[in-house]
């Protein structure tokens, strides 16, 4: 069996050959941190964890290098510093609010399920690397620097818009913006600009004489180059950043290494709705992960249950995300990790059904469909080895909900042990036998508090009344 990926480059799946087996190289852009991380932002990070991890298991945990960026320079973490923070001075302002929502991002993708990247580069950390490739680029005749800017210059590259299959002229019909004079072609981009006082500024390329900062597209590129090489396998991201940015991330680096191709492998997730809508913060639907996590539609979520959710949609298929969908998929898992309590798990091997489906283009719905048999089949052993590479822990106590209105934890008796729950429900019987209603009332009031749904019934053949019970979701 061989690994099969979609690549954007070519618009075809490919079976996937890397550079160097023993040295597996991903890279995908990460966030930009000025505010909490939404739902459509998860996406990628939860779809390259999966090939991350398949990547792993097929060439072995220590052979692939996955770098993800941080990007902490931006005009958006610039305002949103100013506004939460006026009264600080703005270097310290914003070295506040990165510093926050990098450790905020880190606790949700962690909550997700998604393991840490083997890199997480900050643009920051990288200017001189940056610097070193626009001086690069404008001795080669890629880029020109004009008002204090450095900007690369599109027509000097003989295929600019390839990665996105648009002429240039197409592009600039496209491109409503007004035109900054500097430039020499509407469609050239910005490498770096100068600051103004109060924004964060480093000194210049050569021929710039004030201070300024990178553009956006830039720093991928250097990053890039740092931590994986002029080409690498993969690169990722959302398909929204195809044009202009990873079109941008590509002229740059293939015009200052005079390379064919920057990565190999271009690999894109689609779109995310909300409950049929595009998020957006105008109409109220627009959902962090952290409110996911914390309270939405009534629940605060377990990660394992939003990401399980946001697997049944293939990755390039645009996704609808909705109540519904997010508690069934909670509702699923629930199933499964009670049949897995108890189960002898550790001996199985990996299913062969779902190794195929991810090994066909990460084929997640197929893998899902894979783990509903074996859940019918009750192979629970290969259910739970299959879970586990998804990076699914298959205990019901991690996928715990909570009740926003009551606080009550679903699944809050399986901290407190069974025996818990089996002492009470004796003591209610021997109660209810003493016609003690008030204090069976007490026990079971404190069961449903723990989250304990109880039945009575009568044994037909000693007429005696029987308590069974299960843990409610
Ligand atoms: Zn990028």
């Amino acid at each position: 069996m061989v690994l099969k990926l979609y690549n954007t480059r070519t618009r075809t799946k490919e079976e996937f050959t890397p550079l160097d087996p023993a040295n597996v190289r991903m890279y995908v852009c990460g966030p930009t941190v000025y505010d909490y991380a939404h739902i459509g932002n998860a996406r990628p990070i939860i779809v390259f964890d999966v090939l991350y991890r398949l990547l792993r298991h097929l060439y072995g945990a220590d052979h692939v290098i996955y770098a993800r960026n941080i990007t902490d320079v931006d005009d958006k973490i610039n305002a949103r510093a100013a506004e939460l923070y006026p009264d600080m001075p703005p270097e310290a302002a914003i070295r506040k609010l990165t510093e926050e929502t990098a450790s905020q991002f880190h606790a949700d993708v962690a909550a997700l399920g998604c393991l840490p990247p083997t890199v997480e580069p900050r643009a920051t950390e990288h200017i001189a690397e940056m610097v070193a490739m626009i001086e690069t680029l404008v001795d080669k005749g890629y880029a020109y620097v004009a008002e204090d800017h450095a900007l690369f210059h599109v027509s000097a590259m003989a295929d600019y818009g390839q990665l996105a299959r648009r002429s240039l002229d197409e592009m600039r019909a496209g491109a409503r913006v007004e035109v900054a004079p500097y430039k020499r072609d509407p469609m050239d981009f910005v490498l770096w600009k100068p600051s103004e006082p109060g924004e964060p500024a480093w000194p210049s390329p050569k021929g710039i004489a004030r201070p300024g900062r990178p553009g956006w597209h830039l720093e991928c590129s250097a990053m890039a180059e740092k931590h994986l090489g002029q080409i690498f396998d993969i690169h990722g991201g959302g398909i929204d950043l195809v044009f202009p940015h990873h079109e941008n991330e590509v002229a740059q680096s293939r015009c200052a290494h005079g390379t064919d191709v920057m990565a190999n492998v271009w690999m894109h997730n689609g779109f995310l709705m909300v409950e049929g809508e595009k998020m957006s913060k105008s109409l109220g639907n627009f959902v962090t992960i952290n409110q996911l996590l914390t309270g939405w539609h009534g629940y605060g979520w377990p990660g394992e249950a939003i990401r399980f959710n946001m697997l049944q949609t293939h990755y390039r298929q645009p996704t609808d995300w909705t109540a519904d969908n997010l508690d069934q998929s909670h509702k699923t898992l629930w199933d499964w990790y009670g049949a897995l309590n108890g189960a002898d798990v550790e001996t199985a091997k990996r299913p062969r059904g779902l190794m195929e489906a991810l090994e066909d283009d990460l084929n997640t719905p197929g893998a899902i469909s894979e783990l509903h048999r074996l859940y019918q089949e009750k192979r629970y052993g290969e259910l739970q080895a299959g879970l586990k590479l998804l990076g699914f822990s298959g205990k019901r106590e991690a996928i715990a909900r909570t009740d926003t209105k009551t606080g009550r934890r679903s699944g809050a008796a399986i901290a407190d042990g069974t025996g818990a729950v089996t002492d009470r429900i004796a003591a209610r019987l021997s109660a209810r036998k003493a016609k003690n209603w008030a204090e069976a009332d007490r026990i079971r009031d404190e069961l449903v508090a723990m989250g304990i749904v109880i039945m009575d019934a009568k044994n037909p053949k000693t007429g005696e009344i029987e308590t069974t019970w299960e843990i409610a979701r």
